[in-house]
């Protein structure tokens, strides 16, 4: 009974403890749910509370926003080469479904907790509703070092999660893609799962996947194609030339490595390169494709011949224009906030800034280029897949970036225009475009049943 009692009085998102007379906290999270404040979920409920004062009316659905819809934990056996079992966790949050199914990446991390991939889906529950794809947001993640199981383990290890997590995906119900140490072979293995599941290819419950097989054209590049067009947007608007900008870039994976050479194209300087085996500096820039063939040939920019080695925390201070941080999330703390030199910091990360560190950024006049618009690329091109893959109609590379890049102006040309009209922080806009967005949603379609 008490178990009813509590749903009955979830149905009212007005009743607060203060004001219920039965006093039921209806509004207490359940402790899973609670700020971490030092951790990525705890951030993201501190950018809610901050744009809750901008919903008007859309504001009694707030708490919505604040709880996944929901999370699954599923224990991942595999047998090792060795002969032995081994058991990872693993996990996919639906965060918010209200403009569509779920959509977001899969992280194989030694560090991935529950907590980040709930913060991890919720962000790409705004992402999405910030550049207008008809995506919620999900996410998903194994607690696992990737780098230390072989190639067969590795895939053991992919297929028993898909078929773990098939309860919820699906391409009109949750669809993944990658992310963090997660490819087009690992997509082209999940899809395969699935597909063998319920008897038929289905070639649209994955996106990111070998463009033999259903993936598209440019979405590779997709993220950091659109971390450098918002970065060009953004550099116009405060008269930062980017022909000799100095580039900084943490992580030189798939958004960061993009990210820099698209900048070098552009007449940029890349001065420094910070992954996983090390930093590196030249400020005379560098020679980035010789850098992509180091990283390729040896796994991290570590030992790159052109470059000194610095350490870790100098990264932060180093002279340059532009930071781009595209490694993962709680790198800029109030720490190093404070010897940020760049005047444009431009998220291919997500949730690289604490929110402490946020605000220094922001009183130093450092403009920040949040996660939830800047690192839009990869959905919006993840859209444009799945479209193509339930069409069958494959579109040309040209096509794809074309839209791409008007998607990533719009989308950042609406933000910057909400940003003025509050006075707000473009991280605070872009939350203000994307909530409202959801809770319209959610409110047209009303509490079922
Ligand atoms: P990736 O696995 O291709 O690359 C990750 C990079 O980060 C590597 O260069 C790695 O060496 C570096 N790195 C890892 N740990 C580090 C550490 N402690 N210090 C410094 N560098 C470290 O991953 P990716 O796909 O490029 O993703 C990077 C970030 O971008 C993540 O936050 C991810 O969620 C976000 N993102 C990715 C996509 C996408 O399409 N791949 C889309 C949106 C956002």
């Amino acid at each position: 009974m008490a178990a009813y009692a509590t749903c009955s009085i979830e149905f009212d998102p007005m009743t607060t403890v203060e004001n219920s007379s039965s006093a039921l906290p209806t509004h207490a999270l359940p402790s899973y749910l609670q700020a971490d404040h030092l951790g990525p979920w705890g951030n993201y409920l501190q950018q809610i509370d901050r744009v809750t004062p901008y919903l008007g009316g859309l504001a009694r659905w707030v708490e919505t926003l604040k709880r996944p819809k929901r999370i699954l934990v599923v224990d991942v056996p595999i047998e090792l080469d060795n002969g032995t079992i081994a058991h990872f966790e693993g996990y996919r949050v639906q965060h918010n479904l209200s403009r569509g199914p779920g959509k977001g990446g899969v992280r194989f991390h030694e560090d991935v907790t529950l907590s980040e991939v709930m913060a991890l889906s919720a962000w790409m529950s705004v992402k999405n509703a910030a550049v207008n794809v008809p995506y919620g947001g999900a996410k998903g993640g194994i607690r696992v070092d990737p780098g230390k199981l072989s190639r067969g383990e590795l895939e053991r290890l992919t297929r028993r999660y898909t078929s773990e997590i098939g309860l919820l995906i699906g391409p009109s119900k949750d669809i993944p893609a990658p992310d963090v140490n997660t490819n087009g072979q690992v997509m082209a293995w999940m899809m395969d799962t699935y597909s063998m599941n319920v008897g038929a290819t289905a070639t649209g419950v994955v996106t990111g996947k070998p463009v033999d097989l259903g993936g598209s054209l440019g979405r590779v590049e997709a993220t950091g194609r659109g971390v450098f067009t918002v970065g060009v947007e953004a550099a116009k608007l405060i008269g930062l030339p980017i022909d000799g900008a100095r580039i900084a870039v943490q992580g030189f994976g798939n958004v960061g490595r993009i990210a820099g050479r698209l900048f070098a194209e552009a007449g940029a300087k890349v001065v420094a390169v910070q992954d996983h085996t090390g930093t590196i500096v030249n400020h005379s820039g560098f020679d980035v494709p010789a850098l992509l063939e180091h990283v390729n040939s040896t796994g991290g920019v570590s030992g790159f011949s052109s470059g000194e080695a610095l350490s870790s925390a100098d990264f932060w201070s180093v002279e340059c224009e532009i930071l781009i941080p595209a490694a993962l999330e709680n790198q800029i703390t109030k720490a190093n906030a404070g010897g940020i030199k760049a005047r444009l910091v431009i998220e291919g990360a997500n949730g690289p800034t604490t929110t402490d560190a946020d605000d220094i950024l922001n009183d130093n006049g450092v403009l920040v280029l949040p996660d939830v618009i800047a690192n839009a690329g990869g959905v919006t091109v993840s859209y444009f897949e799945w479209v193509q893959d339930f069409s069958s109609f494959f579109w040309s590379e040209d096509e794809i970036n074309a839209r791409l890049v008007r998607i990533m102006q719009e989308a950042f040309a609406g933000v910057w225009q909400v940003a003025r009209e509050h006075k707000v922080s473009l991280r605070t806009a872009t939350f203000i475009v994307a909530c409202q967005r959801i809770l319209h949603a959610r409110e047209m379609r009303g509490l079922y049943p």
